[in-house]
């Protein structure tokens, strides 16, 4: 008899691990990155000062009725986890982890009169990820003998990061850099940003891809103006310009943009139907789904079968080692995490990540590597409000929101 889902568990890791704005003072992600916060100057040299590390990383642990665990990790933090545990587990517990298209419906549908996009699609894609995960260990087959087998040999990489001529050492095709001053910073901001980019491409050379990462932080004008005049750098992409929300600003951008020049977007976007949008608006050249925000991998074969038709390519976005691939379109992929001095390249979250896999396999706290984020439970929890409804720390390597408490002052 095939085994069947006994438990779903929700944990909450903090520092670093899947929630890569997660770090430490002075790491690169948080030098004054521009964003939608960076119309207003206190919220401008540091994201972190508006809270975007608020929620942190969520682990999912799907185990079944033989014992098999399979986990996978995203961002949401408690939220996500009280999602998690309070409405999702439902579709899970007691059910056959083979059908997880029945399980995806439900979690969505359920979950719709105030789900569809964000913090409630990160929870359904780490439950789908970690069922995925699952259904792989119960075969005892690599997932991606799961969805149609191999379909090349070599996978070229680019870096995020600040210092792509680092990142050209140590082998990527390309660097990606986070833009520094939104359209607040004006026409000085606006020369900053194109003499950083010449500045790069001075390092690098003339046939390593360069893009610009602007993290929805621009308005139209601003993007057009400065997709134009970065044409002379050679910059490959104009990554997630614009706000979301905006697919009729992306469709102006992607017409206005120099030939050559492409315009991707979706980091932010969730499920089939915000794709919809984005490939019938003709918004990008290159879609970026979040394979822990999009939805899952569930969904994300349904986001890539809608670009492949229409012809856009689509990378899906970092998570650790959940990389995985669009199967017949360019296979470009992200690593996230590489350090100023570019001393390793390593995926984001790949200490948690595997801080995961070796309490699935062991069901016991792992050894703490120096400096690691690990699975740990916080010297003190971090909510600030006091009279929190979640019960913290209640496992030893985690937080844990446990189903069935009474919120508190009920
Ligand atoms: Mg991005």
């Amino acid at each position: 008899m095939s085994p069947t889902i006994k438990q779903v568990r929700a944990l909450v890791v903090r520092g670093g691990g899947g929630d890569y704005h997660d770090q430490g003072s002075g790491h690169w992600i948080d030098d004054h990155i521009a964003s939608p916060m960076s119309r207003y100057p206190e919220y401008r040299q540091s994201r972190q000062s508006f809270g975007i590390n608020v929620l942190g990383t969520l682990v999912v642990e799907i185990e079944a009725s033989d014992g098999t665990v399979g986990f996978a990790v995203t961002t949401g933090g408690e939220p996500a986890a009280y999602i998690v545990e309070k409405h999702l587990a439902r579709f899970l517990e007691g059910r056959d982890p083979k059908n997880y298209e029945l399980i995806w419906d439900q979690m969505y549908f359920a979950t719709q009169y105030y789900g569809r996009k964000g913090l409630v699609l990160n929870a359904i894609s780490g439950v789908d990820l970690a069922l995925w995960d699952l259904l792989g260990k119960i075969r005892g087959e690599p997932v991606y003998h799961l969805l149609g087998g191999q379909v090349r040999s070599e996978q070229p990489f680019y870096a995020t990061g600040s210092r792509p001529d680092l990142a050209k050492e140590l082998g990527f095709i390309g660097g990606k850099l986070p833009l520094h001053h939104g359209p607040a910073e004006g026409e000085a901001g606006l020369e900053q940003n194109l003499a950083e980019l010449a500045e790069m491409r001075s390092r690098v050379g003339d046939d390593f891809w360069l893009m610009l990462d602007c993290w929805m932080s621009l308005d139209l004008n601003y993007a057009i103006r400065l997709a134009q005049q970065a044409q002379k750098y050679r910059l490959k992409w104009i990554e997630e310009a614009l706000s979301p929300d905006d697919y009729w600003g992306y469709a102006e951008l992607k017409k206005a943009v120099p030939v050559g020049l492409l315009v991707t977007t979706g980091e932010h976007e969730a499920t089939r139907w915000g794709f919809r949008m984005l490939l019938e608006m003709e918004c990008c050249d290159i879609i970026q789904p979040d394979v822990g925000w999009c939805g899952g991998l569930t969904e994300l074969l349904k986001i890539s079968a809608l670009a492949e038709s229409r012809g856009v390519f689509g990378r899906s976005a970092r998570l650790g080692s959940v990389q995985l691939p669009f199967r017949n379109n360019p296979p470009l992929q992200p690593i996230l995490g590489i350090p100023d001095d570019g001393t390793q390249g390593r995926p984001g979250g790949a200490d948690v990540y595997s801080a995961a896999a070796r309490r699935a396999r062991t069901g016991r706290r792992p050894a703490q590597a120096a400096g690691s984020p690990g699975l740990r439970r916080p010297p003190q929890p971090r909510l600030r409000n006091a009279s929190s409804p979640y019960p913290l720390g209640r496992a030893p390597t985690a937080i844990r929101v446990a189903r069935g408490r009474p919120l508190a002052g009920k």
